[in-house]
């Protein structure tokens, strides 16, 4: 590939910046050039302040939910988000999942891409512009910078943003490790060498993606432009610059607009929408791959608009087919819900549909009895009759415990639990799962006396709580005794 270095483009305020040394790829040109940090004007209006509300509230979470503290059964971490890998379990507030909830999260997961689908057909990018952590932290570092600079200069931003980059790793590694012991082991020197190894890079990449990389993560690394973009048809509402209003656009006391008396659109060409613009792009050239559709050129245009005492949405979220009939001054209102709308909002409640109940099945106790391969029955030197069963159980009660098991149908009855390949002898008791899974199997064999049995007799197992309580599970089977003598 050819490369080289170039002047670099047009930034909004670029000559008051010293250059950044990265270097960015021209589309479509082959070439690089030293890439020059949008530092976007700041702004007010209805978006700015809807992305503030979203900031703080995706911040609140971020940065409380590690840290909230959550009842729970003794032995399990009293934290309400934690995903303790080494204990093989999540916990999510109200839930305790396990390797055996893997289909659960790619069902979330599945939930997940289906509402950004769903959104994205609606208004475009507003997860970019509104909810992505890049966008949130990138936004973060921004608000610092403005309204701390003038106070503490260049080199307190910097240590500032160094000590959010920290507290954001920190807080990451308590997702991951119960932050009540994580942190004090950091901090007295005590944690392993790769706990310090991860804080270390995680402080670096937040200082790096939000202070260096910036916009350049949306428009070069992340893929989720790519694939929006064949997401937008002709009614997806995007941030569109009203070009029919706007052009041919020009100065407000543009001479040669009064005196050639030539028609001239609203838009005065003062560049705020570019100066605000937080990937440093004209929203006037049209859509655009790197626009992620935040609305702040909207907000700013419109404070353009009021003084000038014209209409506001020069700059709005429309869609190509509102445009349109704008243009032919028709005022019926385009359609929002379309088939694909409809198609993946669909998809997505049948994918809750089937999760919800597998979620639901999955909390209590699931238990599986079948005949051992060999069938029939054993009889034992003292003549009474065994019959040998697999046993299957799922504990998805939170905290697993023991069960008891009886047996109706058949009395008396003995049962005998074994661990495979083991000879531990648990008598009618199934111990409480001891591994990463909540699922277990087991040998369970069944005695009675001679002559209690005869022919296939219907059984039900019952397992009930050892401390006590309402059977929470049973299973059917049939026990096999000798056929009685005609
Ligand atoms: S802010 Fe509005 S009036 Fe100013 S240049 Fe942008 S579109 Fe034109
Ligand atoms: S063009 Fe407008 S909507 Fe798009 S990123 Fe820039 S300010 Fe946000």
């Amino acid at each position: 590939m050819e490369t080289a270095t170039q002047k670099p483009p047009p930034a909004n305020e670029a000559p008051r910046h010293r250059r950044s040394r990265i270097h960015e790829a021209m589309p479509g040109t082959g070439t690089h050039v030293v890439r020059r940090p949008v530092k976007p004007r700041p702004t007010t209006g209805r978006w700015r302040t809807t992305k503030n509300m979203a900031m703080l509230v995706i911040l609140a979470l971020f940065f409380i939910l590690p840290h909230l503290p959550w009842p729970r059964p003794d032995g399990q971490p009293q934290q309400a988000l934690l995903f303790d890998f080494a204990g093989g379990h999540a916990y999510v507030l109200w839930f305790r999942l396990g390797y055996e909830d893997l289909l659960l999260l790619m069902g979330l997961l599945l939930v997940s891409a289906m509402g950004l689908f769903f959104t994205n057909t609606l208004v475009g990018r507003v997860w970019c512009g509104f909810a992505c952590p890049q966008t949130v932290w990138t936004d973060l570092f921004r608000k610092i910078d403005h309204a701390l600079a003038p106070r503490v200069g260049r080199g307190g931003v910097r240590l500032f943003w160094v000590g959010v980059s920290f507290l954001t790793a920190l807080t990451i590694l308590a997702y991951f490790a119960p932050a009540s012991t994580l942190w004090p082991a950091i901090f007295s020197g005590e944690a392993a060498a790769f706990v310090y190894a991860f804080l270390i890079a995680f402080t670096l990449a937040t200082f790096f993606l939000a202070t260096l990389v910036q916009d350049m993560v949306c428009t070069h690394f992340c893929p989720w432009p790519r694939f929006q973009a064949v997401m937008v048809d002709r009614d997806t509402r995007i941030v569109t610059y009203q070009a029919w209003r706007g052009e041919p656009r020009g100065p407000v006391k543009r001479k040669a607009f009064a005196e050639t008396g030539a028609p001239k659109g609203d838009c005065v060409d003062c560049g705020l929408c570019v100066k605000v613009c937080p990937m440093g792009i004209d929203i006037r050239e049209g859509s655009q791959l790197a626009c992620i559709g935040c609305g702040l050129c909207a907000d700013a245009c419109d404070q353009v608009m009021d003084k000038l005492g014209l209409e506001e949405g020069l700059i709005k979220f429309s869609s190509d087919r509102e445009q349109e009939r704008a243009i032919a001054g028709t005022a019926a209102p385009a359609p929002r819900i379309r088939a694909r709308t409809f198609g993946y909002g669909a998809m997505m409640l049948l994918v809750v549909a089937i999760i919800v109940p597998v979620y639901l099945d999955r909390i209590g106790v699931i238990v599986n009895v079948v005949p051992d391969r060999t069938g029939g029955f054993v009889t034992l030197s003292d003549g009474s009759i065994r019959n040998v069963y697999q046993l299957g159980v799922q504990d998805g009660r939170s905290p697993p415990g023991p069960l008891r098991i009886t047996v109706d149908g058949l009395a008396p009855a003995e049962v005998l639990i074994l661990s495979p390949g083991a000879s531990t002898d648990h008598g009618n008791r199934v111990p409480a799962p001891s591994g990463r899974v909540n699922q277990e199997n087991f040998r369970m064999l069944v005695t009675v006396p001679a002559g209690v049995a005869q022919g296939r007799v219907p059984v039900t197992f019952r397992f009930t709580p050892e401390e006590g309580g309402a059977s929470v599970a049973e299973a059917r089977a049939t026990f096999v005794g000798p056929e009685p003598r005609q």
